[in-house]
């Protein structure tokens, strides 16, 4: 595994410090983790933490960190009060800051982009609508989404230019 220090001084200069050095590998957060007891060998808080601290590459080159649904749970039951969540979130800007952004959760988001719903609105699932007399769903573009995205890759592409 690699370690890269930048990449460590990065995560710490992006989190309040405290929510990755309070940390004491206690393993609870992965306890409680309702991703984590279903796919351990594939999503695990506290190793991401670990790996965070150490500054290893692989946190932001493996998917593993868009794993996280956000529900907090580690959040509630971490005995030294660290957000967990602040810190996927971080993680998943600097892998998008790198251009690491899995080929699914691009997908996702041309998806919200072109229709404003997360996954495609299938024939099934309107026919199953309407069987269970559920109004139509209508598509909606989000030009605000669309502008903040293309300003963003623009920002992107200039910065390695
Ligand atoms: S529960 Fe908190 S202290 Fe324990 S490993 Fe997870 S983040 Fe670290
Ligand atoms: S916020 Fe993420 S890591 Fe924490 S319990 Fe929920 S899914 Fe697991």
């Amino acid at each position: 595994m690699r370690i890269d220090p930048s990449l460590r001084r990065k995560i710490l200069s992006t989190i309040s410090p405290h929510e990755l050095l309070l940390c004491y590998q206690c393993g609870e957060c992965t306890t409680v983790c309702p991703v984590a007891k279903e796919s351990l060998s594939l999503f695990h808080p506290r190793k991401i933490i670990e790996m965070a601290n150490l500054g290893i590459r692989k946190v932001v080159e493996d998917d593993m960190i868009w794993r996280c649904t956000t529900c907090y749970e580690c959040v509630e039951y971490c005995p030294q009060g660290v957000n967990f969540v602040s810190i996927i979130l971080a993680l998943r800007n600097i892998a998008r800051e790198e251009g690491k952004l899995p080929k699914d959760v691009r997908k996702e988001i041309d998806q919200i982009v072109k229709t404003g719903f997360i996954l495609p609105v299938t024939g099934l699932v309107r026919r199953q609508r309407e069987g269970l007399g559920l109004p139509l769903l209508e598509f909606t573009e989000s030009d605000e989404l669309k502008a903040i995205l293309d300003s963003k890759k623009r920002e992107d592409e200039g910065g390695k230019g």
